[in-house]
């Protein structure tokens, strides 16, 4: 086993990797910025050491300072959790030349996933489903109308070196093309300096499903099941779950061999996910991320798998010791990405310090955050505050689960998504698991913090049953009323839309 890391990454990413190579007996190195210098992951780290102010771009992005920090302290590997620099071939080069161990995937590995072109040409040739259209780069307007027609409207542009849901424009029809493909082309270099872009088909309606992906450094590579990440907002996973409400034993074997060919592909090496999009029973590859996802939680749930111990262990040259027959999913697992936004004005980012923090506990709850009573809330960084994990023995309890413990999760001096995750719980179509990449534009009224039909209903009875009480005995409706003021009782502004803000 590696005697030391460096976790390249702060919030609730790095603690989680701080906590899996701590209880293997790994020295922790954490690097931060200035502002971050009480976070959590300096906390919890063995050793910290500030690689700069505040902007990513002069701190966590900085692997040149990272590389240094590693020599000048003996690490002997770093670990870039996701985002910054997890995905950035050059960075993994730097640091295998350094001499240093990368945990991840090697570097040209992250190379060919991180082009979609090159990653659908590969995944084609290796028989992986991909999403109808072209396998290379569109040169003019002229040929992206010739390619559209060939693949049938609606089109989908994306940048060839895309990635956040950048330069991506949906098509409907022939006279939309010229300006899509232009505008996309200006935003693909914009946002990553090259302005490649290609057509595929696009999909109306489907569900957003993933593969968890293992592989070590002796050929050997599993699959450990589905999750499903449909529930999205402009491309950003809100609720992930495994296993997919959708998924049966065949397809679940099917798109596992899918992806450990995927993997076997581009000789991976450990924790990665092939993503999937799933509609009317086929399934296509959408991307490979060569990284440890922020979802994993759901993963390690259902199969009892510690995968940042995994990581570290394939990282020390160890093999995996179970093989595909091995691994069984048990029960079912929910996860919600509590940020700092406001889900009901537009998902607004909030600020601010963190002046109360309540965390929920009890059978079949887990919270892996970042951030602690006291802990100021930046727009430098990623929104995410935290991520509230429940398991349960099958979907309806880890749902009941998830609702129990956002009613006793409190996070004060910060506007936080978890209104918006409460809500989902309750929704009809996510219980039925009814779902799809549509589903919050399909469902508005999660995002207004207006009350819900129900709610105006219980609203509108509690007035008549006051109005009653009141007129046959004057004494019971004193008690039940509150300050006199609004003439509304306490329990009538619980429900009350304006109660919220
Ligand atoms: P990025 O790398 O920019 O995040 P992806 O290719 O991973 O882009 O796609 C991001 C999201 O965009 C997907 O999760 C899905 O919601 C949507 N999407 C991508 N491709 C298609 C498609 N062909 N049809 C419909 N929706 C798509």
């Amino acid at each position: 086993m590696l005697s030391s890391v460096l976790v390249a990454n702060r919030g609730e990413i790095a603690v989680r990797i701080i906590r899996g190579a701590r209880e293997l007996g790994v020295r922790t190195v954490a690097v931060y910025s200035e502002p971050d210098r009480l976070a959590p992951h300096v906390m919890e780290a063995d050793e910290a050491y500030c690689i700069g102010p505040a902007a990513s771009s002069e701190s966590y992005l900085r692997g040149d300072r990272i590389i240094q920090v590693a020599r000048d302290v003996g690490a002997e590997a770093i670990h870039p959790g996701y985002g910054f620099l997890a995905e950035r071939a050059s960075f993994a080069r730097e640091v295998e030349e350094a001499g240093l161990i990368w945990i991840g995937p090697r570097s040209g590995t992250i190379a060919s996933m991180g082009d979609k072109t090159e990653a659908r040409q590969r995944m084609k040739a290796a028989g992986v489903p991909i999403v109808p259209g072209l396998v290379e780069p569109v040169v003019g307007v002229e040929a992206a109308l010739e390619a559209a027609v060939g693949i049938g409207y609606p089109v989908l542009l994306k940048a060839a070196a895309g990635g956040g849901g950048k330069g991506m424009r949906a098509v409907n029809g022939p006279d939309e093309l010229p300006r899509a493909f232009e505008a996309a082309q200006r935003e693909a270099l914009g946002a990553f300096g090259d302005d490649a872009v290609y057509l595929e088909r696009y999909l109306d309606r489907p569900r957003h499903i993933e593969i968890q992906i293992l592989g070590d450094t002796h050929g050997n590579v599993v699959h450990l099941g589905e999750r499903e990440c449909s529930i999205q907002r402009r491309h950003q996973k809100l609720v992930e779950e495994s296993p997919s409400p959708v998924i049966t034993p065949e397809l679940r074997h099917a798109m596992g061999t899918a992806a450990v060919r995927a993997a076997q592909a581009v000789d991976y090496v450990g924790a990665g996910t092939v993503e999937f999009l799933f509609q009317d029973g086929d399934f296509f590859f959408l991307e490979m991320n060569t990284r440890l996802q922020v979802e994993h939680p759901v993963t390690e749930l259902v199969t009892g798998l510690d995968l940042v111990a995994w990581q570290l262990r394939v990282a020390s040259g160890e093999a995996l010791s179970f093989e595909q027959e091995d691994v069984a999913l048990s029960g079912h697992a929910i996860e919600c990405r509590i940020t700092s936004e406001d889900p009901f004005h537009g998902f607004l980012p909030s600020t601010g310090v963190v002046d109360h923090l309540d965390l929920p506990a009890g059978p079949g709850v887990r919270w892996d955050g970042g951030i602690h009573a006291g802990f100021p809330v930046s727009l430098h960084y990623d929104p995410l505050l935290g991520k509230l994990i429940t398991h349960g023995k099958d979907r309806g309890e880890a749902i009941r689960r998830m609702a129990r413990a956002l009613d006793e999760l409190v996070v004060g001096g910060v506007e936080t998504s978890a209104a918006f995750h409460r809500g989902v719980m309750d929704e009809e179509d996510f219980r039925g698991g009814n779902l799809s990449i549509r589903y919050v534009e399909e469902h508005p009224e999660l995002l207004d913090g207006a009350p819900s039909r129900e709610e105006l209903r219980v609203i509108a009875l509690t007035a008549t049953l006051l109005e009653r009480l009141r007129a046959s005995s004057p004494q019971a409706t004193r008690m039940g009323t509150g300050d006199g003021r609004t003439g509304l009782s306490s329990w009538q502004r619980a429900v009350h839309p304006w109660s919220r803000r």
